[in-house]
């Protein structure tokens, strides 16, 4: 078994104490864990404070070329990396599972090496110019959380290093190893200290939210952790983004064609098991086609395979963790003991590992868990509406805003609907595609601040204007 330690400074660590870490297939021990201590953490955050002081000052081409180094390093390790995502993860290695996941990180850091924040002229009057620049913030620390380990880690590093920031990672103590695998392979090409990765429980996050040598927390993960990250940033004004939970809806019109959507209705909503902060969670379809889209979505299910992540023909695997696997059963069971109609699966798989089938439940309304809040697992409550407002005013009624879709055979009908809703994202007749170079953010409580595109890497600077 692999020896897996904290990088910092471009050294790989070991710590006096270490964790295991299980296969949510299996329960199987599938590496150790190091349980950094704060001075571990302070010693990070000294190493990147002295790569920074380099960093800022280096051309942009070749901050550039780091991010370009990084996307080819990762994909000659990409399988590599894709056994550990599965082993500690449990999605599979096929379909969009890791390796799905890994190739997305490779394709991300090239698209984030192409990226520019060039000077902005506000006055060119020769006498007395006027002009904006973009300048890093400093130390970023990113926390990221267990469902997508890597590509949240690339989402977090690679603007932060293309903007001229180093980075003190923190990933999720379900899902450590494949991020401390990847930050020592970045290591490889990166200048020491620039990123810096260390391992703990959840304290160590906490850690790092008021440590005074960072100046900004990039954090993904629940609302409920965001809300004590914000609280806790507070004392030290650190900048922040937030990428927190969601409970997206998808309205489907009365003209949409429920064979010609079904696929991607389904995906939308079971990527990744439901383990996805912008999956469809919530699904109102027109009583017109009510039945024929519950038809179809029950029939593409059943084909659907779950199982142990590592065999090639797993569409999707077991979720990740008990507390998972425990919220998706009570809030299945509510909706049941409620009249919800199971269409398929329903209950949970006994035997090792948390495995939980594809379930859908019709004939449910607003008034149970598993519509009113995030079920982040394989359970799609399908709601039967007639009158459109009042759909649109059910999609809305959360204090969630992450993303939501809109799903017609008429664009500029389901363009209209799309204006109405209160998120982030709407996607057209598709659920959760994001995108490099579109802006992703929550309104409400599902975000503050900005990821992606020239917007996102603006979110890792500060301004200066220089008058004169
Ligand atoms: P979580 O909030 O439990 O943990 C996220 C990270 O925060 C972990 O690394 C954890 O160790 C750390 N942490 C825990 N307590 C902390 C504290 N007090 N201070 C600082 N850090 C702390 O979330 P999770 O269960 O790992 O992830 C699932 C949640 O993440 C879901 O709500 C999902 O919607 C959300 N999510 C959002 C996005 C997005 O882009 N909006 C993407 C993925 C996941």
């Amino acid at each position: 078994m692999r020896t897996y330690g904290i990088i910092i400074n471009g050294k790989l660590e070991q710590t006096a104490k270490t964790k295991p870490v299980k296969n949510p297939a299996t329960n199987e021990i599938v590496g150790h864990m190091p349980l950094a201590a704060t001075e571990d953490l302070d010693r990070a955050v000294t190493a990147a404070e002295a790569a920074y002081q380099k960093w800022r000052l280096v051309p942009d081409s070749a901050r550039a070329a780091a991010c370009t180094a990084i996307a080819d390093v990762i994909e000659q390790n990409l399988e590599e990396i894709a056994q550990i995502v599965t082993k500690e993860q449990g999605k599979p290695l096929n379909g969009i599972g890791s390796r799905f996941e890994i190739g997305g990180a490779v394709a991300w850091s090239r698209n984030v090496a192409g990226l520019e924040l060039p000077v902005e002229i506000i006055d060119d009057n020769p006498d007395a110019p006027v002009t904006l620049h973009r300048k890093p913030v400093g130390v970023v620390g990113s926390i990221t959380p267990w469902n997508w380990p890597i590509s949240i880690a690339i989402w977090h590093i690679l603007p932060a290093i293309r903007a001229g920031n180093a980075v003190v990672i923190k990933p999720s103590p379900n899902t450590p190893l494949s991020t401390l695998r990847l930050v020592e392979l970045i290591n490889e090409v990166l200048m020491p200290g620039l990123l810096n990765a260390v391992t703990g429980e959840n304290s160590l996050g906490a850690a790092m939210t008021n440590h005074p040598g960072i100046a900004k927390i990039t954090f993904t993960g629940s609302t409920a952790t965001g809300i004590k990250v914000m609280s806790s940033a507070a004392d030290s004004l650190k900048r922040l983004t937030l990428e927190l939970g969601g409970n997206d809806a998808g309205i489907v019109l009365p003209d949409a064609d429920p064979k010609a959507i079904v696929e991607k209705l389904f995906w939308g909503a079971f990527i990744n098991n439901g383990q996805t902060c912008a999956a469809l969670k919530r699904l109102y379809v027109h009583d017109s086609i009510y039945d024929e889209v519950c038809r179809e979505l029950t029939a593409f299910a059943q084909k659907v395979i779950t199982g142990n992540g590592q065999n090639e023909d797993s569409d999707l695997g077991p979720l990740q963790n008990e507390m998972q696997y425990g919220i998706v059963s009570r809030y299945v069971d509510e909706a049941i003991a409620k009249g919800g109609r199971v269409l398929t699966g329903g209950a949970p798989t006994h035997g090792d590992g948390y495995f939980y089938p594809v379930t859908l439940v019709a004939d449910i309304d607003h008034g149970c868990d598993l519509v009113d809040k995030e079920q982040f697992g394989p359970a799609l409550p399908i709601i039967r509406y007639s009158d459109l407002d009042d759909v649109v005013a059910k999609a809305n009624a959360t204090t969630y805003g992450l993303g939501g879709s809109v799903w017609s055979s008429d664009l500029v009908k389901a363009r209209e609907i799309a204006g109405r809703l209160e998120c982030g994202t709407v996607w057209i007749n598709a659920h959760g595609l994001l995108r490099p170079d579109t802006p992703f953010s929550g309104v409400k409580q599902s975000g503050i601040g900005v990821q992606f595109g020239v917007e996102g890497l603006r979110e890792l600077t500060t301004i200066q204007s220089v008058v004169g």
